[in-house]
């Protein structure tokens, strides 16, 4: 591998390695990096516009992700995957997103996360074992299904779905109102209220359901961008299926999420608007050091307005990319490397002590994609405004970060309310009576309404 970024034969035309934190890669890091953009370059990036105009899923990107070993980033080399680590998957999706497909990279994403959730629970389970063994072989492709019609954005709360024990197996039923990949994933960890849940929603578990076994509806999913990433309704209508595809004990949802699903989603979802700022910051490099104006015999990239946008979006977007990596070196850190092993102690959850931190990391990423894709469309000026330049694309993809549960005013709300009010004052399953606003509206009431409402409570109370 050379110094040089390349671009098939020639230079990249973006930015270079020198703005690229390559000391926190491996050498073999950086040389799948290097045949990742070769990949983008001969393949992915031209289906991502087909993907774009025709709401394609990006299958036939996922094969040649499939081709480099990329579907079992994580899984362990003796189960036939690459055995990587956080870095690792943070360098893959903001590389897919950046010089290739945004649409390919929160499939992916879904993917990762999926196959995160199945990894920690494969250690006894040996159908979890098999499929990780075959998702490179068979582009075997993996989603998450957690949002709900009934609760919106709030994913950790799965108001439609159920599960009961039927026999040696399990008789499952979840509603989703969003599911990335949905019909065209082979496989789904979808997250219900636990078997014998008794009212207490933060009793979740989570199972194993197979393609042939969800209803979706892809002919309705249309979106402003990440149009490829088939985010459509899923149905699992009361589907018998075996023990073994319970993912972890019963009621082992909320660890999942907390130390699998959301570190993973929050870190890969990162650095896809990572990427895409990136993808920006590159057309309009290109752009902008091309275009003349024969009047004052001056490019776009020589008025002093333009350096001031792209060493904004520059500097911006390495402050998130820098955060994000350290917090996928950090998560490295307390797994040794992303061992797998270590979860064999089914109460070893190192990555869930650092939620609070990929809340901000997540948060930071997607508030610099709005602005640098609004600054990079400014730079462009009218050219970008059209399709042709790409950076219409980009931007329509990034505005997916904002809105992506957990979405932006849902974190900064949860780190502002931990900072002021506790960690447990953020009561995810409302659970917690607020005493202070009970007794203030309790203060309003003249003596007959409380006495009505009294005796509506005893009643209830009985
Ligand atoms: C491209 C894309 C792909 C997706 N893929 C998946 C997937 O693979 N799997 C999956 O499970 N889900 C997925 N989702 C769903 C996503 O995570 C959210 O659940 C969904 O975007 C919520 O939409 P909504 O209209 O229900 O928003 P609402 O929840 O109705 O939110 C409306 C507004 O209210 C705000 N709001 C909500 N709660 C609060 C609060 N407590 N405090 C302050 N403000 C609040 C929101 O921030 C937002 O501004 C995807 C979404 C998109 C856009």
């Amino acid at each position: 591998m050379t110094d040089t970024k390349m671009w098939a034969a020639d230079p990249f035309w973006g930015l270079g390695y020198e703005w690229d934190p390559q000391w926190l890669l491996t050498p073999s890091q950086k040389a799948l990096q290097a045949r990742l953009i070769d990949l983008c370059q001969t393949t992915l990036r031209d289906n991502a516009v087909e993907s774009d105009k025709k709401l394609l899923f990006p299958r036939k990107n996922f094969e040649a992700l499939a081709s480099l070993g990329l579907l079992g980033l994580n899984v362990p080399k003796a189960w036939g995957g690459l055995g990587e680590n956080h870095v690792c998957a943070a360098m893959v999706v903001e590389t897919i997103a950046r010089y290739g497909c945004p649409s390919t990279a929160m499939c992916y994403t879904m993917h990762i996360g999926a196959v995160a959730a199945a990894l920690f629970r494969s250690h006894d389970n040996p159908t979890l074992q098999n499929l990780l063994k075959r998702l490179d072989r068979d582009v075997f492709i993996g989603t998450l299904s957690y949002s709900d019609p009934e609760t919106g954005s709030h994913f950790w709360y799965p108001i439609s779905s159920g599960a009961e024990r039927v026999g040696d197996g399990w008789k499952v039923r979840k509603k989703a109102s969003w599911t990335t990949s949905a019909g065209f994933a082979d496989w789904y960890i979808v997250q219900t209220t636990s078997p014998d849940f008794g009212g207490d929603y933060s009793d979740l578990s989570c199972f194993l359901i197979l393609k042939d076994e969800v209803k979706t509806e892809p002919s309705k999913w249309d979106g402003l961008g990440l149009r490829g990433n088939q985010s459509g309704t899923l149905e699992v209508d009361n589907v018998t299926v075996s023990g073994d595809r319970l993912v972890g004990p019963v009621g082992d949802g909320s660890r999942s999420n907390d130390e699998t699903v959301d570190p993973f989603f929050m870190l890969c979802s990162s650095a896809c608007w990572n990427g895409i700022s990136l993808g920006l910051i590159d057309i309009a490099r290109r752009h902008t050091t091309s275009k003349r104006h024969a009047d004052v015999g001056m490019r776009v990239c020589d008025y002093p307005t333009i350096q001031d946008y792209v060493g904004e979006a520059v500097i911006d977007t390495n402050t998130s990319r820098a955060f994000t990596f350290q917090m996928g070196r950090a998560m490295d850190d307390v797994t040794n490397d992303c061992d797998w092993s270590i979860h064999r102690d089914l109460a070893c959850l190192p990555r869930a002590k650092m939620l609070h931190w990929m809340w901000q990391v997540k948060f930071a990423a997607a508030k610099n994609v709005a602005h640098v894709s609004d600054k990079m469309l400014h730079a462009c000026g009218g050219t970008g405004y059209k399709p042709a330049l790409g950076i219409e694309r980009y931007l329509r993809d990034g505005k997916a970060g904002w809105v992506m549960g957990p979405t932006n005013e849902v974190l900064r709300q949860f780190v502002g309310k931990a900072v002021l009010l506790g960690f447990e004052s953020l009561d995810y399953w409302n659970q917690a009576v607020n005493e202070r606003i009970l007794h203030n509206e309790l203060k309003k009431l003249d003596k007959d309404a409380k006495k009505a409402l009294a005796e509506k409570l005893l009643s209830e109370a009985k």
